[in-house]
């Protein structure tokens, strides 16, 4: 029954990028155990790293037509860029019959379904739109709103061809979305929850966990200068993986003697700018008590050492440097800095099958729980939620309490 939840960075550079060393970001989960993948973020070039990933050493390749659902954290160009064109690549395109297009009577279920926050939905509507594109597949735009956000309509005359219409989530009295998906994976039930963390505009995080036996988490931060709006969500379990925003930090010159930046200086930079430090990011791990800890959303100025581990290398130490400052500042482990095509497995110990028959019988009425427990604001009481088939097959629990949107905003 053993299985790793794997984590693959696809890019990890800071909206200073691209680099010749690093994309922007995006990476991809492989959670669920049936081969399909979970992309957070999609910036420029995310397509293009498919194709240009390292083959031949024993990993599996990434497909982008495994791409199931994309979860955006927030709405910066070096986050978004790529989803229009992660979309032509994995959406067919429409029949051609003599000349013209033909379509099927009723649309297709949604091939990939994106969630993020608000503005999205209209976001990739309108470069859909501007760009002339037309799919055979579709997709569907999910939002996380607050009270405060407007809705995006999903009538039919608002929809563009190849769009389904989204879900709204509205967040509870914490500003936490839980249960945004629940996934019936070959292994059990995988659940993603999400909620804000401070950056300099809105931005999100979103957890990734396991109901059941052995209870993983994955935490996957946007941008954040302070990551507290998440944690109700990091507690028992603490997360098995955090992973945390390190833009800038302070290098010594003894480690780079090209380096001459003061430490408040680079401490008020990155502030300003709604960015953390590999300390800050440290220091949030030790707080949240997170197993492990991977730094991504590096700055460009900190290029990725080159393969060979070779100690001269400038680059290296500096990457080293980086990972001793948030190390020092969690206190519990080595923390990794990410590289582009770096994967991270978190492995799983191998239960009984009579075990996970019974954890897993326990997992819906777990979840409905939680679902009453949490109850959300004023707002949400009274409002409907159901069930709904996914849109592969699998069975699917999600949240519609946007119906009431319209009297908040
Ligand atoms: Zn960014
Ligand atoms: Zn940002």
């Amino acid at each position: 029954m053993a299985r790793n939840m794997q984590i693959t960075f696809l890019g990890t550079s800071s909206g200073g990028g691209p680099s010749p060393s690093r994309n922007c970001s995006s990476l991809v989960a492989n959670v669920i155990g049936d081969g399909t993948l979970w992309m957070v973020d999609c910036a420029e070039g995310t397509t293009r790293q498919f194709l240009t990933q390292p083959r031949g050493n024993g990993e599996e390749t990434l497909r982008a037509h495994k791409v199931s659902k994309l979860f955006v954290t927030h709405m910066h160009a070096d986050h978004v860029m790529g989803i229009v064109p992660f979309l032509r690549h994995i959406l067919f395109p429409p029949t051609i019959v003599d000349g013209s297009e033909v379509h099927p009577p009723a649309k297709p279920p949604p091939r990939i379904e994106i969630y993020g926050p608000a503005g999205l939905r209209a976001f990739v509507r309108s470069i859909l739109t501007m760009t002339l594109t037309k799919t055979a597949d579709t997709y569907a735009v999910h939002e996380l709103l607050t009270p405060q956000c407007s809705r995006t309509p999903c009538d039919a005359k608002s929809l563009h061809s190849s769009e389904c219409p989204g879900l709204d989530f509205l967040c509870d009295d914490q500003g936490i979305w839980q249960a945004l998906t629940v996934v019936r994976g070959r292994h059990g039930n995988t659940i993603v929850d999400a909620g804000p963390i401070s950056h300099r505009d809105p931005c999100i995080g979103y957890i990734i966990r396991e109901p059941h036996f052995p209870n993983r988490k994955i935490a996957i931060l946007g941008d954040t200068y302070d990551a507290s709006g998440i944690e109700p969500l990091l507690k028992s379990p603490p997360p098995s993986l955090l992973i945390h925003e390190a833009t800038d930090a302070c290098i010594p010159t003894s480690v780079d003697p090209k380096a001459r930046r003061k430490d408040e200086k680079v401490r008020q930079n990155v502030l300003a700018r709604g960015h953390s430090t590999p300390v800050m990011a440290g220091e949030f791990a030790k707080r949240v008590g997170a197993e492990r800890l991977v730094l991504n959303h590096i700055g460009s100025r900190f290029a990725a050492p080159r393969q060979s581990k070779n100690g001269h290398d400038v680059r290296f130490a500096v990457i080293e440097e980086i990972s001793r400052q948030a190390s020092e500042a969690w206190g519990m482990g080595h923390a990794q800095v990410a590289f582009d095509f770096m994967r991270v497995n978190i492995p799983a110990p191998s239960i009984p099958a009579a075990d996970v028959a019974v954890a897993e019988e326990n997992v819906n009425e777990q979840v409905n729980a939680s679902r009453r427990g949490s109850g959300g604001g004023k707002q949400q009481r009274g409002r409907g939620r159901r069930g709904r088939r996914n849109y592969s097959g699998r069975n699917e629990q999600s949240r519609n309490d946007g119906k009431g949107m319209r009297n908040q905003t």
